[in-house]
């Protein structure tokens, strides 16, 4: 790949998928570029240097790469957030409503302790209803949601609106 000075230049976008009617933002292409990963990387946590952070959450499937890799720079833990049934310990759970229907994530009850400082980070913002459902499940186990890092934003979706409405500081990279 050619080498370029923005994350978005190695962002993808496949027409139609997954269904008739979606942009589907790639970031595949991104993570598969050293340079473009390492910005992502870079950018993702500028807005929180000196600011104290205990544990990375990252939200099912991308947020797992992104946050595995924050957390490795911070040299702190990373707490996955996944879809219903995938965890092997005992859960808590959050419902959020989709375009068409529900769905449900959790994370393991004993993952975040009382009054750490959690970074919740994915790849893309659209309606902000999983990332809700994950900054509902850090504060039911007594965590402090710091903020929400997220590669791209789709401001027409209006994720940025409704976790700003929550009181969540919102970081994103590009819409
Ligand atoms: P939402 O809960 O509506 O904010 O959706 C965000 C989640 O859905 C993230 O985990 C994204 O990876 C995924 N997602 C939603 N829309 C897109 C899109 N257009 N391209 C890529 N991923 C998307």
């Amino acid at each position: 790949m050619i080498a370029s000075s923005s994350v978005k230049d190695y962002i993808r976008t496949i027409v139609d998928f997954p269904h008739e009617g979606i942009m589907f933002r790639d970031v595949t292409t991104l993570f598969a570029d050293p340079r473009g990963f390492r910005m992502a990387i870079d950018q993702l946590l500028n807005p929180y240097a000196g600011a104290q952070i205990d544990k990375v959450v990252g939200l099912e499937a991308r947020g797992f790469i992104l946050g595995g890799a924050i957390a490795h720079q911070l040299s702190k833990g990373f707490v996955p957030i996944r879809k219903k049934g995938k965890l092997p310990a005992a859960t808590i759970a959050e419902e959020y409503k989709l375009e068409y229907g529900e769905a449900v994530v959790e994370i393991h009850d004993d993952a975040l302790a009382p009054g750490e400082k959690v970074l919740i980070v994915d790849d893309l913002l659209a309606t902000g209803g999983t990332c809700e459902a994950g900054i509902k499940l850090c504060e039911r186990l007594g965590a402090e949601v710091i903020g929400c890092a997220f590669i791209v934003d789709l401001p027409e979706l209006g994720g940025r609106k409704r976790l700003e409405e929550m009181g969540m500081d919102v970081h994103t990279l590009c819409e």
